[in-house]
């Protein structure tokens, strides 16, 4: 269990903002209820877990996050169940996935449940490989559910397997081994994958992406020939990426498109702070830059040109330019594809007796592609797949870096939109780092970042969640 908490918590207490498991917490189990009246439920918002438990958990079992990133959710019990014998079908083999089949088992023992997955294991916690690049990941506990949870509930798993078409009228999928596999209900699940822009010379074999844990292995192997990464995109995972080969002991240069690091998410002034720190740790920056062509002859790439003309050398060149839904499958079967496919409160697409959820899916316009949305995405999905009549409630979005020994969060409207007029206000701490800025449109708190110190990231949630005006907000946060 020790070993499971420690895993965890590289994800879960990375993103609340501590950095080290304390002891005690490591010893702790989650403790059932003596009686079920006492029962209660807490969401951890860090990866969505719901334990039912009549105390505040002390940690999250599936990412170590501490007692303070779980909320109170209204408890109910699972009051539906049924005992149709259908087939239920699940693509993908990603956290969405394994939610689903485990809300579908919950109400339905007698169905048959069968995943089918591309990559060849089973599901695995995606965030770690750039947090934590240089773990073991041979780990049981880097799994998301050990080989016998997929026994004891009677989940078929089917990897390195790929769904290449879907038949909506005669309800069957064709797999890349030419079998088929007919179901009485699907979802999908396909989450999604890095975004390639079309750069010459991308085709080269040490030019690489960190999406699968096939991507980690072939980075490993090409550091032992590596000296210099170049990488493609200033965003969260490339800067995490960065930090990651820093670490590797390579020199590292990031390009950016835009005018400053995480433009997209933060203001400027939290932006440049951002940037101070990267260079600060050794990392060279280069912003509002355009790749004209990633050099070399042969087999290798040599460098990346710059369409000012400026020419840089590296032997590893990574991609972390966005990323793209899986929703190839769905939208050549005739299932309507936004951004990513198109689902309802259920999580139900256009086509009835389809379900998609995670990465892979939008709801009223919105991929988010994070973490806590595809765990209730494919509980949804998974609940109303077997018949049940459970509806979606949207997250708040949020993002946060872990990198450069320290923590960065922002959620919410960081004073991105032009047509808004924003006031904000700034904290710093003398004594020890920490800034924090919050902005606030029509005297409600709309978004804010925090730096070094995270841990305000649950006040900020539901200041955000509650709407909470300017002098409630000033009232209300704490340590002021
Ligand atoms: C490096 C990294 C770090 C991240 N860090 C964070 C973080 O700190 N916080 C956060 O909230 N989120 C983070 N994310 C995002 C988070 O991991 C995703 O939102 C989440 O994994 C989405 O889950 P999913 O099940 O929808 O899809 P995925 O995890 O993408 O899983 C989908 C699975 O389906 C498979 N598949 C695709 N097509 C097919 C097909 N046709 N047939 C069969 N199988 C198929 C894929 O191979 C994959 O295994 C990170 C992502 C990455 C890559």
């Amino acid at each position: 269990m020790k070993t499971a908490f420690n895993w965890g918590s590289n994800f879960g207490l990375r993103v609340i903002g501590k950095a080290v498991v304390e002891a005690e917490k490591e010893k702790t189990e989650v403790k059932a209820a003596e009686t079920p009246k006492k029962l209660r439920a807490w969401k951890c918002i860090v990866c969505g877990e719901i334990i039912i438990s009549a105390q505040r958990p002390e940690i999250c079992p599936v990412c170590g996050a501490p007692a303070e990133a779980f909320i109170e959710i209204p408890y109910s019990e699972i009051a539906f169940s049924s005992d149709s014998k259908e087939s239920i079908l699940i693509l993908g083999n990603g956290v969405a996935a394994i939610n689903a089949a485990e809300a579908i088992r919950l109400r339905n023992k007698a169905c048959s449940i069968e995943i089918v997955g591309e990559e060849d294991q089973l599901a695995y916690n995606r965030p770690m490989l750039t947090k934590d690049f240089f773990a073991d990941f041979k780990q049981d506990e880097f799994l998301l559910k050990t080989e016998s949870w997929y026994r004891e509930n009677n989940i078929n798993v089917t990897l390195n397997t790929k769904a290449v078409e879907l038949n909506t009228t005669t309800q069957v999928v064709t797999l890349d081994n030419n079998e088929a596999r007919h179901y009485d209900r699907l979802v999908i699940a396909t989450g999604s994958d890095c975004f390639l822009p079309p750069i010459k010379g991308i085709q080269h074999d040490n030019v690489v992406k960190i999406r699968h844990l096939k991507d980690v292995a072939k980075i490993k192997k090409l550091l032992t020939t590596s000296k210099r990464a170049l990488i493609i995109g200033g965003g969260i995972l490339g800067l995490e990426a960065a930090w990651q080969m820093k670490k590797a002991g390579l020199e590292v240069v990031v390009f950016e498109m835009l005018p400053a690091l995480m433009l997209r998410q933060l203001d400027e002034t939290t932006s440049s702070k951002l940037r101070a720190l990267t260079e600060a740790k050794g990392i060279e920056v280069q912003t509002n830059v355009k790749i004209k062509e990633i050099t070399g002859e042969g087999r290798l790439a040599e460098g990346i040109l710059l369409e000012d003309g400026r020419d840089f050398h590296g032997d590893l060149i990574i991609i972390s330019a966005g990323i793209a839904a899986n929703t190839t499958l769905a939208k050549n079967a005739g299932i309507v594809v936004n951004r990513a496919i198109a689902v309802d409160a259920k999580m139900e697409t256009n086509v009835k007796g389809i379900f998609a959820a995670g990465d892979c899916a939008e709801f009223e316009g919105h991929d988010w592609a994070i973490w806590p949305q595809a765990v209730d995405m494919g509980k949804i999905a998974g609940a109303n797949a077997v018949g049940d009549n459970v509806t979606y409630t949207p997250i708040v979005p949020a993002v946060s870096i872990h990198a450069l020994d320290t923590d960065l969060y922002a959620i919410g409207d960081c004073g991105k939109n032009p047509e808004t007029n924003y006031f904000s206000i700034e904290m710093n701490d003398a004594a020890k780092p920490f800034y924090a800025k919050y902005f606030f449109a029509d005297n409600l708190f709309v978004g804010g970042v925090l730096f070094y110190d995270t841990h305000k990231n649950i006040f900020l949630i539901e200041a955000l969640s509650t709407k909470m005006t300017y002098p409630e907000f000033l009232k209300e946060e704490p340590n002021r």
